[in-house]
């Protein structure tokens, strides 16, 4: 820990004050049936969590269970379904309505109370026996709502309650691509025209190329692009406190086999729902099927040469910023070399960017079981078998 503040502006020179609401952008976009609709088709993610929930109705049946963040209700559905006694949807955006409207329709209306509320703000008589959420963001913390879900285990969930999902593993990676790096440096090639209409805007060259480099890259990763092992970082949401997630550093060395360019560092996310029944998990590694959150880049501001055996170390801090993003700061050396690369990326919560569209839908699960990838390693014991289905086929489901 340090003396900086946990949370950080996410532009430079720009106070939180000037930036625009960041939540009243959050929650209108969540009030949006296509938002909603986006996520519900995200087939993958739809299913682990009525698997989570359908292979662990001993989790639920009789429980009093609280929904953060419910969306239309999806999740509050699914444990009413299972046999929950009560079920609190707490949905902050106008969405709330319809989730009225879904759980009147679907005759559920007495199990499931739609609560259109901030989490934050929610009181009750008595506490739950089981949080569900999905507060989940690109490279697992961005939109900031898993701090919500930790005010929610600390208000309203029973002591030794479970959490559905209780842990999360964020990956990280290097990469090369060098036609991402190329493409982004042409983006950033307009600004060094020294007659537009006349205009010189070369002063704005070295901006442009901040700039560029400072955006995540939102998208799939291709397996073969991984040159190293991920590094992790465990999120154990029973323990872990508000401030563990709004600032913490990944120390990072990767062994490199290869002659090639590290172009930067990959970041994804496994999860895991604590079934009493059966544990189950949500893989968005690159190898995985995809998601609509597929994967997230951090280019370096230059390549990073390395060789077969060089040993590259540094550090990843993520900072909390106020547009309920991160501020990611990697700083990486080649310690053969001496040569050193680094970049600031900063992630915000505009979600339109990454919406889901089923072209994208690529399975690589076959591929992967036979393949030996970087960054392949399961985040979890069990997880590789849970993926190909021999758990499901030991535990006789
Ligand atoms: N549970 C739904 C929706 C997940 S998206 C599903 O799985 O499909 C996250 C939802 O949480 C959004 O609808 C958003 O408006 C809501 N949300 C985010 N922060 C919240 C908070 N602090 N209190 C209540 N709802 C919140």
């Amino acid at each position: 820990m340090t003396d900086a503040p946990a949370v950080m502006p996410a532009f430079d020179g720009a106070t939180p004050e000037m930036l625009p609401d960041k939540d009243k952008i959050y929650f209108n976009d969540y009030a949006t049936l296509v938002q909603q609709q986006g996520m519900l088709q995200d087939h993958v993610r739809t299913s682990v969590y009525q698997f989570a929930v359908y292979e662990n109705k001993d989790d639920f049946r009789g429980k009093r269970v609280l929904d953060v963040g419910a969306g239309t209700g999806i999740l509050s559905f699914f444990c009413a379904k299972a046999g929950a006694a009560h079920v609190y949807a707490v949905e902050a955006s106008g969405m709330a309505l319809k989730a009225e409207k879904l759980a009147a329709g679907n005759g559920l209306k007495d199990t499931v109370t739609v609560l259109n509320q901030r989490v934050e703000d929610v009181r009750l008589d008595e506490r739950v026996d089981v949080l569900i959420s999905e507060p989940l963001g690109i490279a697992l913390v961005n939109e900031r709502m898993l701090e919500s879900y930790l005010v929610a285990r600390d208000a309203l969930l029973k002591p030794g309650g479970k959490m559905y999902p209780d842990h999360s593993v964020l990956h990280a990676a290097p990469f090369c691509d060098e036609a991402l790096y190329n493409e982004q440096v042409q983006k950033a090639q307009f600004w060094s025209t020294q007659n537009f209409y006349g205009i010189d805007l070369t002063p704005l060259q070295t901006d442009a190329h901040d700039f560029y480099f400072s955006q995540p890259v939102v998208g799939h990763v291709a397996p073969h692009t991984l040159i190293a092992d991920s590094v992790r970082h465990d999120f154990d949401f029973n323990t872990m406190t508000l401030k563990e997630i709004q600032t913490f550093t990944m120390e990072v060395e990767y062994r490199m086999t290869a002659i090639t360019q590290l172009h930067g560092i990959a970041l994804w996310f496994d999860s895991r729902f604590p079934g009493s029944q059966r544990q189950v998990f949500l893989s968005t590694a690159p190898h995985a099927p995809l998601t609509h959150w597929y994967q997230v880049r951090c280019l370096l501001k230059a390549p990073l040469p390395v060789g077969p055996g060089h040993v590259v170390r540094g550090t990843l801090r993520f900072e909390a910023n106020e547009s309920r993003g991160y501020n990611v700061h990697c700083a990486l050396v080649n310690a053969n070399t001496g040569v050193e690369a680094e970049n600031t990326v900063v992630t915000q919560c505009a979600l339109h960017h990454f919406q889901y569209t089923s072209q994208q839908s690529v399975a690589y699960a076959g591929e992967a079981a036979s393949a030996a990838y970087y960054g392949t390693t399961p985040s979890y014991p069990g997880q590789a078998e849970a993926a190909s289905g021999e758990a499901a086929a030991q535990s006789g489901a």
